[in-house]
C-alpha cells in the first residue's frame, strides 16, 4: 500500500485535521514538517516564535507517534524537499490544510500542479480559518474593508463541528527518508539562552491549549466584556499562541462557546472574528507588513522611517535609535508603556490593552514608523502572525483598514489609571517603579501629541 503525506505547516495538531483525517483514511500516513526559510517571500519566523515552534513540534511529535504516524523534518524550499520525500517514501497522495500568504500560496499552487502531473492524488482543506477570503465578497465581488459587515457576513454561517483525533490506523511500517533531527534546526536559543520567561509563562502543544481552552470558557468567559481591558487580570484568554499555530482550530474555539451565547460570548466571539479580518485583508494585500493600506501615510513625516521594512532588515536592539531602544526595552518613562514592553521581552505576549497603549505611543508620541513596531513584535511575540501583527499596526497606526482614526490618541497616563486601578501590573512588571532607580519620562506626552497632530494635518493638505 503507497503511503499518503500529510504536510502540516500552521496546523500542529491531531485534533479537527482534515488534512490528517483524509491521510489516516487512505490506510498509512508520513507525516511532514519543512522549515522553508528557502522559499521567495515567506517571511522568517521571529526568535520568540522559533522558540514555541520548536516545543510546538516535540508536542506534535508525540501525539502523531500515539497514532503511529512518523512526523519527518526537513529544512530547505518545500518544492524541492517534497518532490524528494513523494518520491523517496513512493507516496501516492499528498494533502494540507490551506494557508492564505501569497508566497506560500504560489509555493503550495506550483506543488500542486507538480504531484498533479506526477500522478498523486493531491488535496487540500480549510482548517486555519472560519472562512475562506476568496469566498465572502462584498456586494460588488470586492474585500472587505470594514469590521462590522464582514463578521456580519462570515458569522452567518454555520460553521462545521470539529473533526476528532482520527483513530489508530494501520501505522507506516516501510523504511524512512532521510529526515532532520529537530535539534539541529537551533530554534532555542543558546548562549545566551534568553527562553526562560517564555518557558515560565507557557506550555506550547495542543494538550495545553485545550486546557487553557477549557478553564477559560468555564472561568473567564463568563466576565469577558469587562476581563478582557484589564491587564492586571487574567481576563482574557491567553489562546493567541494555540490559534497562531494552529494547535486549536477556530472551529474548537467556536464550538467551545456553545451556541446559547452571553454577551461576553459574543463579544469574545468577535475576537475570533477579527482574526479573520486580519486573515481577509492580509489576503487581499499581501504587503501588509511592508506597504501602507491608506497610500496617503506615505507622506507621514516619520522621525525614524520604516523603509528598512521592505528588506526585513531592522534594528535590533543593540543599534536601535535611543528612543526605539528605549521603547523596546520598556525604559521610557510611562509605566503603562514600560510594563507592556517588558511583559512582552519576558514572556513573549502582551495583553491587547496595552498592545495597542504602547503601540500608539511608539508611532504617536516617538513619531517612529509603524513598521519598525511591527518588526520588534514580530521577532519577541509567541503569537507573532503574519496577519493579525501588521494589520493591528495599522489600525493604530491610521493606515489600515476600518483603523482607528490617527487623532485618537492614547494617553499612557490615563490608560494606567482606569485599567490598572490598584497599579498591580505596573508593580509587576516594573519593581523599581516609583523610586529613584526608574528612567525619566523620554518624551513630553502634551508636546509630542500636538506635533503628531500637525504633522497628521500636513499629510492630508499635501494634494
Ligand atoms: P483574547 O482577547 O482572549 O481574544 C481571543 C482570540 O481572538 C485571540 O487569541 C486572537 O486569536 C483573536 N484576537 C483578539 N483580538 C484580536 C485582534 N485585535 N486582531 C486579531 N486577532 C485578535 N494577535 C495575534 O494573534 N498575533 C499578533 O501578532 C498580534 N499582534 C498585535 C499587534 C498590535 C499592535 C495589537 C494592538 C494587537 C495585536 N494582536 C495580535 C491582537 C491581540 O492583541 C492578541 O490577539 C491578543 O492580545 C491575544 O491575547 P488573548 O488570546 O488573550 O486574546
Amino acid at each position: 500500500m503507497k503511503p499518503s503525506i500529510v504536510w502540516f505547516r500552521d496546523d500542529l495538531r491531531v485534533a479537527d485535521n482534515p488534512a490528517l483525517r483524509a491521510a489516516v483514511d487512505d490506510g498509512s500516513a508520513v507525516a511532514l514538517y519543512v522549515l522553508d526559510e528557502e522559499s521567495p517571500g515567506i517571511r522568517p519566523h521571529g526568535g520568540a516564535a522559533r522558540w514555541w515552534l520548536h516545543h510546538s513540534l516535540t508536542a506534535l511529535g508525540e501525539d502523531l507517534a500515539a497514532l503511529g504516524i512518523p512526523l519527518l523534518l526537513r529544512r530547505g524550499d518545500a518544492a524541492s524537499v517534497l518532490r524528494k520525500t513523494t518520491t523517496a517514501l513512493g507516496a501516492g497522495a499528498l494533502y494540507w490544510n490551506r494557508r492564505y500568504g501569497a508566497a506560500e500560496r504560489t509555493v503550495d499552487a506550483g506543488i500542486k500542479s507538480w504531484a498533479g502531473e506526477a500522478g498523486l492524488h493531491v488535496a487540500s482543506f480549510q482548517a486555519s480559518l472560519l472562512h475562506e477570503p476568496w469566498e465572502v465578497t462584498t456586494k460588488t465581488g470586492g474585500q472587505y474593508k470594514v469590521f462590522t459587515p464582514f463578521w456580519r457576513t462570515v458569522s452567518a454561517q454555520d460553521f462545521r463541528e470539529p473533526l476528532a483525533v482520527p483513530e489508530k490506523g494501520h501505522g507506516f511500517t516501510g523504511a524512512l527518508p532521510a529526515h532532520d533531527q529537530l535539534e539541529s534546526w537551533h530554534l532555542v536559543p543558546s548562549k545566551p539562552d534568553w527562553s526562560g520567561g517564555l518557558a515560565e509563562s507557557w506550555t506550547p502543544g495542543s494538550a495545553a491549549g485545550h486546557k487553557v481552552l477549557a478553564s477559560f470558557v468555564a472561568g473567564g468567559l463568563s466576565n469577558y466584556s469587562e476581563g478582557r481591558n484589564r491587564p492586571d487580570t487574567e481576563g482574557s484568554s491567553r489562546l493567541s499562541p494555540y490559534l497562531r499555530w494552529g494547535e486549536l482550530s477556530p472551529f474548537e474555539v467556536w464550538h467551545a462557546l456553545g451556541s446559547k451565547r452571553s454577551e461576553s460570548a459574543g463579544i469574545f466571539a468577535s475576537e475570533l472574528g477579527w482574526r479573520e479580518f486580519c486573515w481577509h485583508q492580509y489576503f487581499h494585500n499581501p504587503n501588509l507588513a511592508t506597504a501602507n493600506l491608506r497610500p496617503e501615510f506615505d507622506r507621514f513625516p516619520w522621525a525614524w522611517p520604516g523603509s528598512a521594512g521592505s528588506n526585513g532588515q531592522h534594528p535590533g536592539h543593540e543599534t536601535a535609535p535611543e528612543e526605539l531602544r528605549a521603547w523596546q526595552m520598556g525604559n521610557t518613562g510611562f509605566p503603562m508603556v514600560d510594563a507592556g514592553q517588558r511583559q512582552l521581552w519576558h514572556s513573549g505576549w502582551m495583553h491587547n490593552r496595552v498592545r495597542m497603549v504602547a503601540a500608539s505611543f511608539l508611532v504617536k508620541n516617538l513619531g517612529i514608523h509603524w513598521q519598525l513596531g511591527e518588526q520588534w513584535f514580530w521577532d519577541t511575540l509567541v503569537d507573532a502572525d503574519p496577519a493579525s501583527n501588521p494589520a493591528n499596526w495599522q489600525w493604530v497606526a491610521g493606515s489600515g483598514a476600518d483603523a482607528s482614526p490617527f487623532f485618537r490618541i492614547f494617553n499612557p497616563e490615563a490608560q494606567r489609571v482606569k485599567f490598572d486601578p490598584q497599579g498591580k501590573y505596573i508593580a509587576h512588571w516594573i519593581p523599581e517603579f516609583g523610586t529613584p532607580d526608574y528612567p525619566e519620562e523620554i518624551v513630553d506626552l502634551k508636546t509630542t501629541r500636538a506635533e503628531a497632530l500637525e504633522a497628521y494635518k500636513g499629510m492630508r493638505e499635501v494634494h
